[in-house]
């Protein structure tokens, strides 16, 4: 099922973070923005496919960054969703990198009861080192402004931070739960796969070392202040519990879908890389909204068949006799990929992070009193024969 529908609204940012895999000077048609025919495409057949699912869904309004946009185009595009969508059975999110945020803006969300994310990778000091203007200045500030006044409005947000730059997590979850009192961050790998890392390789050894110090920190307060996704869905994994984040396994790769700005439809945009690198074929489906047969079931089956064709959301061989598979998953299936063979079936390119934070979270819930509800029976048995140090 399609739970969420991801609007590459416009190929256009006021920032050029060095390590963005969208937007720089080079992007192919910079500033193109999403079709009003292209957006009544979307909104005809998921409201459709909704209605016949007897389901609710989202759209994710995506860059680029979309409030430049403009208020009254997107203005006018959330209102000409009530010509599609039964009440109630739509919702609209919005990610942004928050510099144009205003009160109008502000007022402009509560309206229209958008859901607000922005982008922050941690200390200005971290984030100031790639989420940088067009000018090369740093951009923390701006940001800061920005939850301080959708604060001042009773507005709380959860930000997505991209995970590479410093070992300490510690001090990076603290400033955004502790200093800046967030809900909750997302962090991200730096998007990578064996192919892209023959070019550009990984520090896993910083991943790690953020991973662990951050988990440290994250379990030493009450985790309902401050929600991190990878480590709740690693929690999920580990006692068997489903969830639908494609960063520790690929269990509900078929819940979301991209729709680019000429209207083609993508898988998560974890797989772009590869084809942007031309490293393979991964990311677009040969269809588009566009197409006069285009439905979202045709999106639903495309999705499946491509989870099936590719073994996506199975763990790879090579992650058979791995200790940590039930917890880590394989972790992304993008971050397997290897363009020698194009296969997924490889150990993911974050498998020295992945396998610390996996052995933290069995630890972590062995020593809270939940080792028994671990899923996978192998480690069961492990944790009872192991020998105490
Ligand atoms: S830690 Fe590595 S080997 Fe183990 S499941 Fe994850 S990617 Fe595979």
């Amino acid at each position: 099922m399609v739970h969420s529908v991801i609007l590459k609204s416009i190929r256009a940012c006021n920032l050029r973070c060095t390590y963005c895999y969208y937007i720089n000077e080079d992007t192919p048609e910079y500033g193109l923005t999403m079709s009003d025919a292209c957006l009544e495409r979307v909104y005809a057949s998921y409201a459709e496919y909704l209605h016949d699912n007897g389901a609710r869904g989202s759209l994710v309004w995506h860059g680029g960054e979309p409030l430049m946009l403009g208020r009254p185009r997107l203005q006018r595009l959330l209102d000409l969703q009530r010509r599609f969508f039964a009440p109630g059975s739509i919702e609209n999110h919005l990610q942004t990198n928050g510099l144009l945020i205003t009160d109008e803006w502000i007022d402009f969300f509560k309206r229209n009861d958008v859901k607000v994310g922005l982008s922050l990778d941690g200390t200005k000091e971290v984030h100031d080192r790639f989420r940088v203007t067009k000018g090369g200045k740093g951009s923390y500030d701006l940001v800061i402004r920005a939850i301080e006044r959708l604060r001042g409005h009773g507005i709380e947000v959860g930000v997505l931070t991209v995970m590479g730059s410093t070992p300490d997590g510690r001090r990076e979850l603290m400033h955004l739960r502790d200093e800046l009192r967030i809900r909750g961050a997302d962090f991200l790998f730096p998007i990578s796969s064996h192919a892209l890392a023959r070019r550009s390789p990984l520090d896993q050894k910083i991943l790690s070392e953020f991973l662990l110090s951050a988990f440290q920190t994250w379990t030493e307060a009450d985790d309902s202040l401050f929600t991190v996704r990878l480590f709740r869905a690693l929690i999920k994994n580990a006692m068997g519990m489903p969830h639908n984040y494609f960063a520790s396994g690929a269990a509900s790769l078929g819940a979301a879908v991209i729709v680019e700005t000429d209207g083609k439809v993508c898988m998560d945009t974890d797989f772009s890389e590869i084809d942007r690198y031309d490293l393979g074929s991964e990311y677009r489906f040969d269809f588009s909204v566009m197409d006069e047969d285009f439905t979202f079931a045709k999106v639903d089956r495309a999705l499946h068949a491509r989870i099936e064709e590719r073994q996506l959301d199975r763990i790879p061989a090579d992650c058979q006799s791995c200790r940590m598979r039930s917890v880590c998953r394989g972790a992304h299936p993008a971050s397997r990929y290897d363009d020698r063979d194009h296969s997924f079936d490889h150990r993911s390119v974050y498998c020295e992070a992945m396998y610390d934070i996996s052995d933290a979270v069995v630890e972590y819930l062995v020593r809270s009193g939940h080792g028994e509800d671990l899923a996978d029976a192998d480690l069961q048995h492990d944790l009872r024969t192991a020998v105490p140090a």
